[in-house]
């Protein structure tokens, strides 16, 4: 029973057909890399940076980012080296549940229909945004950046997604202009939204990957608050719109050769696995508990009767046959 455990937790797994799945680790702070680590993460799938704003009364210096950013990526670097992982750190999602005292935020103009996520990094932080941005392109092109992959939060134009991109280049030619060594490394955009979803095509076509974030996707999706105990019914990614909504994702990054993955919670959910490698996901991204089940889970997974699966479960037009399709009670 441990060699087995060992052995799932310290290799990259492959479906039993052979078809490789990053199965990666989420992080709130830099602390939470070791764990990780030795749960067996391929890599990382979201690093929320949110933590280096909150709880203190000014925003952090590049230096403090950039500190923050090369040690994930040096815990990381060895066995994202081995199996082509990646560490994917997401810009300030800053707003709706993630106020910040000393930017103060309007709670009203800032809920989760409000300013929040890239719409504050690109209207009115955008000296934060610019100086994480910098940071993160630095520790790019250190010993430990070939991994690193940048992506940004609650993206729902292409206007959105093309000027935070842009931004991103100006960095590099600024940096460039100082002599400072930096690169711009891969990047992606989460899809959360609907809107994200309807431009996944476009988006793809801008960006290395996509990562489905499926704990804001189905509360936009349903329009149900992800935080109101009210509403904790409708808190379902097994909900047939929301399956709908990754499956046209999946293709999406399909046809434009985009890479997907997930790093909702759905993804950490063991008994979803065979659904999600059916769907489409090449990499999942979740807590560390869950890591050495989930890997299980993709080992006995063969391709061919998950997307058997799937097509059946999209074919499903309520939650209770999604259920019944996927054996699950309830
Ligand atoms: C998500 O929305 O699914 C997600 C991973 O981001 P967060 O939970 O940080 O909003
Ligand atoms: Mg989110």
């Amino acid at each position: 029973e441990a060699e087995t455990t060992a052995a799932v937790t310290n290799s990259s797994v492959t479906t039993a057909n052979s078809v490789p799945i990053e199965v990666a680790g989420n992080l709130g702070t830099p602390a939470e890399a070791p764990p990780a680590v030795k749960a067996g993460a391929d890599g990382v799938g979201l690093f929320r940076t949110e933590f280096l704003f909150l709880d203190r009364d000014a925003p952090p210096t590049e230096d403090e980012q950039f500190e923050a950013y090369y040690e994930v990526c040096s815990q990381f670097a060895d066995r994202c080296a081995n199996n082509d992982g990646h560490v994917i750190i997401r810009t300030a999602d800053i707003g709706g549940d993630k106020p910040i005292p000393y930017l103060s935020l309007d709670p009203e103009e800032n809920g989760f229909l409000g300013a929040r996520g890239i719409r504050l990094s690109l209207e009115e932080h955008t000296d934060l945004f610019e100086t994480q941005l910098r940071a993160l392109l630095r520790v790019a092109a250190t010993d430990v950046g070939d991994s690193i992959a940048v992506m940004f939060p609650l993206v729902s134009t292409v206007e959105e997604l093309a000027a935070a991109i842009d931004r991103v280049e100006r960095v590099q030619t600024a940096l460039d202009a100082e002599g400072v060594t930096a690169r711009v490394p891969e990047l992606g955009v989460m899809i959360e939204t609907p809107g994200s979803v309807f431009l996944a095509n476009a988006f793809a076509k801008r960006v290395d990957f996509l990562s489905i974030g499926t704990n804001d996707l189905v509360q936009y999706v349903l329009a149900a608050q992800r935080d109101l105990d009210r509403m904790d019914s409708y808190q379902d990614p097994l909900a047939p719109a929301v399956l709908r909504a990754i499956d046209h994702t999946t293709t999406a990054a399909e046809n434009n050769d985009a890479w997907v993955g997930m790093c909702g919670e759905m993804a950490g959910d063991p008994t979803l696995t065979e659904l999600l490698i059916g769907l489409g996901l090449s990499e999942l991204s979740m807590s560390a508990v869950t890591i050495p089940e989930v890997k299980q889970a993709v080992k006995d997974t063969d391709t061919a009767a998950a997307r058997e699966l799937a097509e059946t479960v999209l074919a499903c037009e309520t939650h209770t046959e999604v259920r019944a399709a996927l054996e699950i009670e309830k």
